[in-house]
């Protein structure tokens, strides 16, 4: 027993004597001092308070978020007192609390096989060089207004282009209408009903009605999917007709026009079959106002 308290005791001068080295720092000292925890506790800590120091001084010289020099980018490594133990965790800080507060609208916004990014699209920066988008822009003022009088405006089916901005335009028209606390959804309809056929066994069902019941709602891409019956007869069938008996906006972009997608709806490896391709087409038609985005290709 005499032998483990000497080393108690050569470590307690150990880290007395670290501690007070590391408090030969007139800052680090004031710093230690106004956390307010007494001496015999805080000398335990030393390396990590000079860590959380370095922490504390980079963020009384930062000039904003994106030159944060802190391990956690908007995160303050900081020392917390709790009945005489010191607990260590990452503090967000001001500036990133202010950046979550005004990004918080972004929570309305669910994607499905879409890119993150998307949910930064923003009316602001949807170029105004482009006459062809000037209708679009006209129908977007119209349909805000009127979805918030809850007069039940239409949707759109946006065709055009590769590249000349379609999904842009509507990522930016959800946005907008996030912020007013409306919740949408936006889907890569190609790719989703990839997803959904492989969660047969898991979240089909959960899946399947988010994007049914969702306030407003985006399929993009539509016409670019392999078109089988199941697509057609058993997903974006009912998909239309609840939203249309509902009155759920209902939005898609396509490269196709409404007379080139109800040709790809009729053929399926299944066989033709005109009267459930017209039927779909019908839907849409009656869910939305058809606009064209013909433009130079944006992507690079
Ligand atoms: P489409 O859906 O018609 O194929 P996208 O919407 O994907 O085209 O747009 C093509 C590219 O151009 C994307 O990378 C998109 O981010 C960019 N883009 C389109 N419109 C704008 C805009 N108004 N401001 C900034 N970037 C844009
Ligand atoms: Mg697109």
């Amino acid at each position: 027993m005499k032998k483990l308290d000497n080393l108690y005791e050569i470590n307690e001068v150990e880290l007395k004597h670290s501690f007070y080295d590391a408090c030969s720092d007139k800052e680090f000292r004031e710093y230690v001092t106004n956390l307010d925890i007494k001496e015999d506790i805080l000398m335990k800590y030393t390396s990590s308070l000079e860590e959380s120091f370095l922490e504390y001084k980079n963020c009384k010289k930062c000039p904003s978020l994106d030159k944060c020099k802190n391990k956690v980018k908007g995160y303050t490594y900081t020392a917390l007192e709790d009945k005489g133990i010191i607990e260590f965790s990452y503090v967000r800080c001001r500036k990133q609390e202010i950046v979550d507060l005004e990004n918080a609208y972004k929570e309305n916004l669910e994607i499905f096989e879409m890119p993150k990014n998307i949910k930064n699209a923003n009316f602001k920066d949807i170029y105004t060089d482009d006459k062809n988008r000037v209708p679009i822009i006209k129908y977007f003022k119209e349909f805000i207004d009127e979805y918030l009088k809850e007069n039940n405006p239409k949707g759109l089916y946006l065709t055009g282009s590769f590249g000349s901005g379609k999904t842009y335009l509507i990522a930016a028209l959800f946005n907008e209408m996030a912020k007013k606390k409306v919740k949408s959804a936006l889907v890569y309809y190609p790719e989703f009903l990839r997803s959904l056929k492989a969660s047969f066994n898991s979240d089909y069902s959960v899946k399947f009605d988010y994007i049914k019941k969702s306030p407003l709602l985006l399929l993009d891409d539509i016409g670019a999917e392999n078109c089988s019956n199941w697509s057609r007869d058993e997903i974006l069938g009912p998909i239309l007709q609840y939203r249309m008996e509902n009155n759920l906006p209902t939005f898609f972009t396509s490269n196709l026009t409404l007379e080139e997608l109800e040709k790809s709806f009729a053929i399926t490896s299944s066989g033709v079959d005109k009267v459930k391709a017209r039927r779909i087409i019908e839907r849409i038609k009656q869910l939305t106002k058809t606009l064209e985005l013909i433009s130079k290709n944006r992507r690079n």
